[in-house]
């Protein structure tokens, strides 16, 4: 595995030092993929191997089926994303056989059905039976200090749908155990608003703002990965030390050396992005273009002809924003999330937990 790593970026390198590099970098990418996967694969069945040992080195197999499995490294960067959250088994368990009466068996029978819903698992404050997974060595349940063999770790998947995933994401629900509901799968109906609200919210979570050079680059190449996901941005970004606006391309990019240039509607997008993320972190949204306040933004957008360009000609700022949001978001269009959620710890601990229980 780590020599895979190697000759990948030794091809990356050696493809951004010049143009001829560049156009062999093409044929290298896919070798470079495909030794990927095979490395999956060799973990995967070695994580089936070890998991027929399962009775015996439980913990290790756990931990790293639920890293392996589902195998999502086949979907395009940035339509995936994964949210975990901590199930408590004491509290579920005191819930069902002391607040409702039911018998440990039964109760035992209950929680094994239990299909919490993504609302619950996804929040950004879990309730009570959920926490968000701890860092700690030896978490205790924050409601009833329950030690650690009584957490149960659900994992959601959340897909995009669309044309880039949707084919990949049913060749992988067959992949999947039925039995148990180890899995589930859920689906839900978005407009293309509301999943790029979603999505700018947790981009918002996951950035730090204090250090611009990081943060600004990461927005730019999360926003190109979602607007273009068949593209490998992180390749194109390796090694990139500015991104700027190009004068010569008219879509599209390109890199030069350590710069990557932008055509021009592809640069303002990516402005309007860094602007809405940072808006209500700082003072005026920052951008590569600086500090910009909303006027200040609309005048570049005006001057840079990205208005005219898409037919906007509202003269009040406010209404230019939203024109603008509604452009770049894809306004009310239907769009589908897809939601594939991981069960098996929890299956695996109840059965532990009952069998302590019981005798
Ligand atoms: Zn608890």
């Amino acid at each position: 595995m780590a020599a895979t790593k190697v000759k990948a970026g030794a091809a990356k390198k050696s493809a951004g030092k010049s143009a001829k590099a560049a156009a062999s970098r093409k044929t290298k990418a896919p070798a470079a993929k495909a030794a990927k996967k095979s490395a999956a694969r060799s973990a995967k069945s070695a994580t089936k191997a070890k998991a027929t040992n399962a009775k015996t080195a439980r913990p290790a197999t756990k931990t790293k089926a639920a890293k392996d499995v589902p195998d999502f490294t086949d979907f395009p960067a940035g339509v995936v994303t994964r949210r975990d959250v901590t199930l408590c088994l004491a509290c579920i368990f005191r819930l069902f056989t002391k607040q409702l009466g039911l018998a440990p068996r039964t109760a035992y029978n209950e929680i094994r059905r239990y299909a919490p819903t993504v609302e619950e698992l996804t929040s950004r404050n879990p309730q009570r039976p959920f926490f968000k997974p701890s860092e700690e060595k030896n978490p205790h349940c924050p409601y009833c200090e329950a030690p650690r063999r009584w957490h149960a770790r659900v994992t959601v998947h959340r897909v995009e749908g669309g044309k880039a995933t949707d084919a990949a994401r049913r060749a992988l629900v067959r992949t999947l155990p039925a039995k148990d509901g180890q899995f589930q799968v859920h689906e839900e109906k978005k407009t293309a608003r509301q999943v790029f609200f979603e999505w700018l919210e947790r981009l918002g979570q996951e950035l730090d703002f204090e250090d611009d050079n990081a943060w600004m680059p990461e927005a730019a190449r999360a926003y190109l990965q979602r607007r273009e996901p068949k593209t490998d941005w992180a390749e194109v970004f390796d090694g990139a030390r500015a991104v700027r606006r190009s004068h010569r391309l008219e879509e599209g990019w390109e890199r030069e050396g350590a710069r990557l240039f932008l055509a021009p509607p592809l640069y303002n997008d990516v402005l309007l992005v860094q602007y809405l993320v940072s808006r209500s972190h700082r003072h005026g949204g920052r951008t590569f273009d600086g500090r910009l306040t909303l006027l200040d933004f609309v005048r570049r957008m005006r001057h840079g002809g990205h208005l005219e360009a898409q037919g906007i000609t509202d003269r009040d700022q406010f209404d230019v924003l939203e024109q603008l949001v509604e452009h770049l978001a894809g306004g009310d269009e239907s769009a589908k999330l897809h939601f594939i959620i991981d069960r098996r710890d929890l299956l695996n601990k109840v059965k532990d937990v009952y069998a302590r229980h019981a005798t």
